[in-house]
């Protein structure tokens, strides 16, 4: 099965790239296959740009910045980004189809890489348009008399944009449209595993759009020398990058030289107090679910379940009973809820986390395994362990799995302590009847986010980013945006 489409809706998605305002295969024609983690068959092809191709969409992006009014003509980005915004809207069920297939995620649970980052792309046009640019700092006494300030924020340069594959349309955009709408002109590289979701999008731009040729380019590749040159190149500016802790060290070094601005939303291994006080029977069932839907491909995961030992038995079961009566299977059945994992490696490498935490004492409650019904295609059993170790490996990696650990606790201080016991901080969870208990826990929590009672922190409105190595910055809120944005102070008479 190597047609661009079939009945089960695979569907592949546009195989040239987007350099200098033309789409593009590299110079030699070379390309790399892109897998349907459902069926393990080839879908179709994206094209494996060179370090030349970066070379020159880097050359376009920065001629681009340099040469055009992009930077400094705000109604007409305004312009372009809602034109972008309606190309996405009339693409929406190609972008899904796409998605599907180079993911392998459930049609189901698509609005949240489909819909949402659809409606951000206004919301980011919306944001720019009515950011105060120029603000008046009022008049500062100097040694030299009184000096009035102004500043004036303006866009960094160009932004090279590095995007993993769990969520990569999300991504794409997540990571791009502030930056172009900001003024910033964009090398976008997609993760190797998801090319469409960034090729596509190149498409759309080109095709649909009044972007101008440099100012938003797209290069795909199978080699991470294509990513590690863009994080490098003295021409770019500002490294915007979500994926692994080790990546985003790479793309941190590589930069040094330059001292390149670099925001990184990198890895987590997020835990879940529940305590004593809570309601057992709303808090775990979700938390169990969360673990499942996305495969557990999921940075904002909170993987690690802590339980009072009061109720640990009680808690391990309810876990247990959501866990194997979850909707495991084909992406495009409606009613599927957990897909594949994204690749083969991706599988072995969560089997291989279950079996070390297996060897270090853990006791395997469910799962753990290949679903004896689903041999073709990645498939993962949701897994839960108890009596987790919180130093072994699996309490420490990031699984990316539809894998939860338990681990007991006796005082809220224990629990607090093995939370924090981590090198990462993205985010967090906590449940408890009484919301100010929970709130001060959240508090004492070493991470960038937390969610009390099922209430999300995650959104377009409000600021993420993560504490310790789980990354530098933030995307969403007003924050994310002024990520974008260099901060120049002007003294002048007053
Ligand atoms: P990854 O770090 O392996 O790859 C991410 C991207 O970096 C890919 O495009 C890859 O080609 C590129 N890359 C690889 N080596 C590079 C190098 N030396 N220099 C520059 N670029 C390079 O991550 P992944 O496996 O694609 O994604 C999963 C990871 O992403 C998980 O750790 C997950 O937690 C993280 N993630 C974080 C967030 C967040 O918001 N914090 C969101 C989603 C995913």
């Amino acid at each position: 099965m190597t047609t661009a489409e079939t009945e089960t809706g695979v569907l592949a998605g546009e195989q040239r790239m987007l350099i200098d305002g033309e789409l593009q295969l590299t110079s030699g024609g070379a390309t790399f296959d892109v897998l349907h983690p459902a069926s393990e068959q080839v879908a179709g092809q994206a094209s494996d740009g060179t370090i030349e191709d970066m070379a020159r969409a880097i050359g376009a992006a920065r001629r681009a910045f340099v040469t055009t009014d992009w930077s400094r003509d705000l109604d007409f980005r305004y312009h372009c980004l809602t034109q972008l915004a309606q190309a996405l809207e009339r693409n929406k069920e190609r972008l899904r189809r796409i998605l599907i297939t180079e993911v392998g995620c459930p049609v189901a649970v698509t609005g949240s890489q489909i819909e949402s980052p659809i409606a951000e792309v206004t919301h980011w046009a919306e944001h720019g348009k009515n950011f105060d640019y120029l603000i008046d700092n009022g008049v500062h006494d100097t040694p030299l008399g009184p000096a009035r300030r102004k500043i004036h924020y303006e866009p960094v340069g160009v932004v090279g944009a590095i995007t993993p594959w769990n969520v990569p349309l999300y991504l794409n955009i997540a990571e791009t449209v502030p930056a172009l709408m900001a003024g910033n002109t964009v090398v976008l590289k997609p993760a190797q595993l998801t090319p469409w979701s960034g090729s596509e999008y190149g498409r759309i731009v080109a095709d649909e759009t009044d972007i101008p040729a440099g100012v938003f380019n797209v290069v795909t590749s199978n080699a991470n020398d294509v990513g590690a040159a863009l994080s490098a190149d003295p021409r770019v500016d500002m490294i915007t990058f979500t994926g692994s802790t080790a990546t985003g060290r790479a793309i941190l070094a590589a930069g040094a030289a330059t001292v390149k601005k670099t925001l990184l939303e990198l890895g987590g291994k997020s835990a879940h107090i529940v305590l004593d006080d809570a309601d057992f029977n709303a808090a775990l069932p979700m938390a169990a679910m969360m673990a499942c839907v996305m495969s557990g491909q999921s940075c904002i995961l909170p993987s690690r379940i802590l339980l009072p030992r009061s109720r640990y038995d009680e808690g391990i079961e309810i876990l247990k009973t959501t866990m194997e009566n979850f909707p495991v299977g084909d992406p495009w059945t409606p009613g599927t809820m957990q897909g594949p994992q994204i690749s083969e490696t991706q599988r072995q490498k969560v089997l291989g986390l279950i079996r070390s935490g297996l060897d270090a004492g853990a006791r395997l409650i469910t799962g753990g395994g290949i679903p004896p019904d689903l041999p073709v295609g990645y498939y993962t059993q949701p897994t839960l362990l108890a009596d987790v170790d919180p130093d072994s490996l699996i309490a420490q990696e990031e699984i990316f799995g539809p894998v939860l650990t338990v681990t007991g606790y006796d005082t809220d201080d224990d629990a607090v302590a093995i939370a924090n016991n981590t090198i990462y901080g993205l985010s967090g969870e906590v449940s408890s009847a009484d919301v100010d208990r929970a709130f001060a826990i959240a508090c004492r929590m070493r991470t960038g986010n937390v969610t009390i009672n099922g209430k999300s922190h995650f959104g377009i409105g409000s600021p993420f980013g993560g504490t310790k190595q789980s990354g530098l910055g933030y995307r969403n809120g007003d924050e994310g945006y002024k990520e974008y944005l260099e901060t120049k102070t002007i003294g002048m008479p007053e």
